[in-house]
């Protein structure tokens, strides 16, 4: 394995994810002056949220849209925020209720279905009911001191993973732990399963031309409006550099929804290691590969999501092969002797530019 000084040295410099092309300052947005109607920026699930409406030139319509936006991502958060106490999942998580199903909303059950199907299909990699484990490890909401828990302590938090079943009784949905102490945690899909949700909203309102970005998770429907793809970039370090930006056009129609996990976005590190937000629920420890950071293009935002942070568990190679197997695409970078590579499966899109010019 290959942790190398330099992705220390890359965290420092800070790559981030996902960011717009054409964004010199924040005073555009995909080529979009800030202020343009067809542009909404606010803030949710403690990151911002920004959408391109490219039809939309009526200041009025502009501001009822955002009202809508703004409406519908509280009520997400409302029930699925773990950095809520009173959402409907922090009460699900500190119920002491064992063996008997937790009535929850049908949507919130609809989010934790899709996450059980997805830990099959990645043999365990991506699970929701990781919760005991992430706050063990100082990265949830708890906020205790980050540090190396005891092996015992990591024995006993892995323990309850997969502790949480979920069930459907006649005009009911619930959520019943098998263990006290088992919890669910979100974070890992609730920004892409938001993304979709707002996508929805503005297919509803017969906006059929849209860009929504929750965090750095994205997903377009219908053209830019410009004549050309929606641009993304990706940051890529490249050895002894800083990072450049991959920039890409996101396909329309399939495959538009974009998300990326990397183990620089949120860690810690004790004696010289470095440990990732990302755990491996299967072991209970924070994932250690070569992988820096997976950006998977999918159907829907919430799937590129919880697959973008599956990769970051398995690593490159099997996540290559998941995406494959899955009919997804991604852009994976990978940490080597000399430096870093970069792996697309056959169908990522193509880079739209060369690599600009290392900043000095
Ligand atoms: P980000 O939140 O930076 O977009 P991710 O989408 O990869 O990153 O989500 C990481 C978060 O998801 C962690 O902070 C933790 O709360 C939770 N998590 C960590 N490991 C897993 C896992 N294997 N499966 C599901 N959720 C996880
Ligand atoms: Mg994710």
């Amino acid at each position: 394995m290959k942790r190398l000084a330099e992705i220390a040295a890359v965290s420092v410099i800070g790559i981030a994810a996902i960011v717009w092309m054409n964004l010199p300052s924040d005073a555009e947005v995909a080529g979009r002056p800030v202020g343009d109607p067809s542009v909404l920026l606010g803030e949710t699930m403690g990151t911002t949220y920004r959408v391109v409406v490219p039809g939309v030139t009526d200041p009025a319509l502009s501001a009822q849209l955002k009202e809508g936006i703004d409406t519908r991502l509280e009520g997400i958060n409302r029930l699925m925020s773990t950095w809520r106490p009173d959402s409907e999942i922090s009460r699900f998580n500190t119920s002491e209720a064992v063996d008997h199903p937790i009535p929850i909303s049908q949507e919130t059950f609809g989010v934790i279905a899709a996450a059980d199907l997805i830990k099959q299909f990645t043999g365990g990699a991506f699970d929701v009911s990781v919760a005991p484990v992430v706050s063990l490890w100082s990265f949830g909401p708890d906020r205790r001191p980050r540090a190396v828990p005891t092996d015992d302590a990591i024995a006993a938090a892995r323990e309850l993973v997969g502790d949480v079943g979920i069930s459907i009784v006649p005009g009911e949905f619930g959520l019943t732990k098998t263990a006290p102490g088992s919890a669910i945690d979100l974070s890992a899909i609730a920004k892409g399963y938001g993304v979709d949700a707002i996508g929805r909203l503005l297919d509803d309102v017969g906006l059929t031309n849209w860009l929504v970005e929750i965090g750095g998770e994205v997903r377009v429907h219908g053209p830019s409006g410009r004549g050309d793809p929606w641009r993304v970039g990706i940051d890529e370090p490249i050895s002894g550099e800083r990072s450049v930006r991959r920039v890409v056009g996101l396909p329309v129609g399939d495959l538009a929804a974009l998300a990326t996990s990397g183990d620089y976005r949120n860690f810690f590190e004790e004696d010289g290691v470095r440990y990732s937000h990302v755990i491996d629920p299967r072991t209970g420890r924070p994932a250690r590969t070569d992988l820096v950071s997976a950006s998977v293009l999918a159907h829907d935002c919430m799937t590129a999501d919880a697959f973008a942070t599956a990769c970051l568990v398995v690593g490159p190679d099997d996540a290559y092969d998941l995406l494959i197997e899955r009919g997804l695409e991604g852009c994976l970078i990978v940490a080597t002797d000399d430096g870093f590579e970069t792996r697309t499966t056959p169908g990522f899109p193509e880079k739209l530019s060369p690599p600009s010019p290392p900043t000095p």
